[in-house]
């Protein structure tokens, strides 16, 4: 196998970015991948003529008490699954490179960043607006590709593409899981083989909700406290939040009406996830 084109400063990602086929499509991640990853790698590969990926663990979307400082990485292994997926080119910054000491202007996401995972994370949507408009800024892409996984930040990125004028688009792919349903994420890696199990729950609510819902339960209010009982019986489990909303502003619904977003984040033990489903 051919090594991947490997990136490091904006000047060269430019000048090659200027060589590449039409269309681009591009896949930012923060590295150690998985299958959620690749599903996107693959389904740019799948509709453009060149394909870019960054692997950037971007300081500015993590909180202080955050795990930033302890983020996986297998730079090696994203490399060689990167490689196997003849992606073009990776686009692999360095936290200087990005932000580099006089850095100063930031992207503000507005009234869907301040809910859901923007009000238990302060700042972490403004850190998520900036690093992916600079990525756009440079690799401009003809589409980005995103994981329904972070349903709030595909919503976030989708309306600052459409309020600045982005000339570009943004496609969200399903959730990828593991077989027993559990979301697959860079952060499982932190959980022990108890905690591992005890996540189960987060997908066990969503589908209680799904099952309320086609049963005809109609009352979101009801399904979020079915959902938060559901969780409360896993002693390993607590809960962020449990959110019925509406898919492009993220009101909280009180009738569920479709398309509505059923999602959650969830803490078991010291690490925290997040999942959600669209009814
Ligand atoms: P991250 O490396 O966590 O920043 O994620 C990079 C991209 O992969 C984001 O667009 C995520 O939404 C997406 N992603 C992460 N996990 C999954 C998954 N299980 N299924 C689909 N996409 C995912």
């Amino acid at each position: 196998m051919t090594p991947v084109k490997v990136v490091e400063k904006i000047a060269e990602m430019r000048s090659l970015r200027r060589g590449l086929g039409e269309p681009v499509g591009f896949v930012p991640t923060m590295g150690y991948l998985h299958e959620g990853h690749l599903s996107l790698v693959r389904g740019a590969r799948a509709e453009s003529r060149s394909v870019v990926a960054s692997i950037f663990v971007n300081p500015t979307q993590f909180g202080p008490r955050e795990d930033f400082a302890s983020y996986p990485c297998d730079t090696e292994r994203d490399l060689a699954l990167l490689a196997e997926e003849a992606v073009d080119v990776v686009f692999m910054p360095s936290a200087a490179e990005m932000y580099p000491e006089r850095f100063g202007v930031y992207v503000d996401g507005g009234k869907v960043t301040e809910r859901l995972e923007g009000a238990c994370r302060p700042g972490h949507f403004r850190g998520v607006t900036t690093v992916v408009a600079k990525l756009f800024n440079i690799v401009r892409p003809t589409r980005a590709y995103f994981g329904q996984k972070d349903a709030q930040q595909a919503v976030v990125i989708k309306k600052m593409v459409a309020d600045l004028n982005m000339d570009m688009e943004v496609v969200t792919l399903p959730t990828v899981r593991e077989p027993d349903g559990l979301a697959m994420s860079s952060r499982n890696t932190y959980l022990n083989p108890a905690e591992r199990r005890a996540a189960l729950v987060l997908y066990q609510a969503l589908r209680l909700a799904q099952r309320l819902w086609l049963e005809g339960e109609k009352d979101a209010g009801c399904l979020r406290r079915e959902m938060i009982a559901l969780i409360q019986r896993e002693p390993l489990a607590s809960i962020d939040y449990i959110s019925v909303a509406e898919t492009e502003t993220l009101d909280e619904l009180d009738k569920v009406k479709p398309p509505a977003l059923v999602s959650l984040a969830v803490r078991i033990g010291r690490t925290r996830l997040i999942d959600n489903i669209v009814l």
